[in-house]
């Protein structure tokens, strides 16, 4: 029986960032309203979900999960996900103010029915093969630890041995403090790893997207061979508060956007969501050489 008291169409308390799911991670009924936090227009859930969650009106990019992410690039049913079975240890046996690590990451999986902030695996796009790792914001903010960091490798080193391309997706606001140093370190392995893929001479691209920051952005998101990034993404190392402080001047109001660090020339491209898989099909087209056929 439908609760009278519940309003048919509600509005989702989601800071923008899942409007297709609450602030614990589960889906939200069809008839949920979400407000763009861009241009503020009232958005259906079900109508934002078929356009992969770009608003209609503005083109504000909501962020996605990493299950979605999956969904919007591989060929349907291609993805075989590997080190699905790593968890943290909580090396530190961290206990922050607002409760254990321990404790947090149990509430997490929960919430986002993943392992970590991170899932990786091996599928197609158009057929190509690829090694792919996605980021998921919704875990602790995609931070990097031990784990992450473990899986990512992983994924460079079957990348290396297989010699498929490697496509990284991120979105994360750097390193995970509950592990401290263990998770500073993971930028120096990743990096690694990446080194060795570059010398077998395989193709590694980056795709930013909202937001990827700190550790992140000065380990493997900003080693690609080619680096895209969508648009209006958050994108750099330090927020520009910090940054306005230790250089005493003022920021121009769109530094740490995508399409700041494109005018800089530290990216590629900036590639709409609807564009990204093809972008990336015609990427892994000319590295497998047949895309450099043409007139041969
Ligand atoms: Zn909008």
């Amino acid at each position: 029986m439908r609760d009278e008291s519940q309003p048919a169409l509600t509005v989702a308390q989601t800071n923008g960032a899942h409007p297709a799911a609450d602030a614990l991670g589960r889906a939200l009924p069809d008839n949920l309203a979400v407000k763009c936090p861009n241009c503020r227009e009232l958005l259906l859930g079900k109508d934002l979900a078929k356009n992969n969650k770009v608003c209609p009106k503005c083109g504000h990019h909501f962020r996605l999960s990493a299950p979605e992410r999956i969904e919007l690039l591989l060929d349907p049913d291609s993805f075989n996900e590997f080190a699905s079975d790593l968890r943290s240890t909580d090396p530190l046996s961290f206990v922050a103010r607002s409760g254990a690590y321990a404790d947090k990451l149990v509430s997490e999986r929960e919430k986002t029915g993943l392992e970590d902030a991170v899932v990786v695996g091996v599928g197609t796009i158009e057929g190509l093969p690829l090694a792919l790792a996605v980021m998921d914001f919704r875990f602790i903010g995609g931070s990097m630890g031990s784990v992450v960091g473990e899986k990512l490798t992983r994924a460079i080193e079957r990348a290396t041995e297989e010699r498929i391309p490697m496509v990284i997706v991120s979105a994360s606001g750097g390193a995970r403090q509950q592990e401290g140093t263990l998770s500073l370190m993971q930028m120096a392995k990743t990096s690694a790893a990446l080194a060795r893929l570059a010398d077998a001479g395989v193709l590694y691209v980056s795709v930013l997207t909202d937001p990827t920051t700190a550790g992140i952005s000065a380990s493997f998101a900003f080693l690609g061979d080619v680096i895209l990034a969508e648009p209006g993404a958050l994108i750099g190392f330090a927020g520009p508060r910090v940054i306005e402080q230790m250089m005493h001047q003022r920021l121009p109001k769109d530094v740490n956007t995508a399409e700041f660090v494109l005018k800089h020339g530290m990216i590629d491209g900036i590639t709409h969501r609807r564009e990204l898989r093809a972008a990336l099909a015609r990427l892994l087209r000319l590295h497998s050489g047949s895309g450099a056929q043409v007139g041969a």
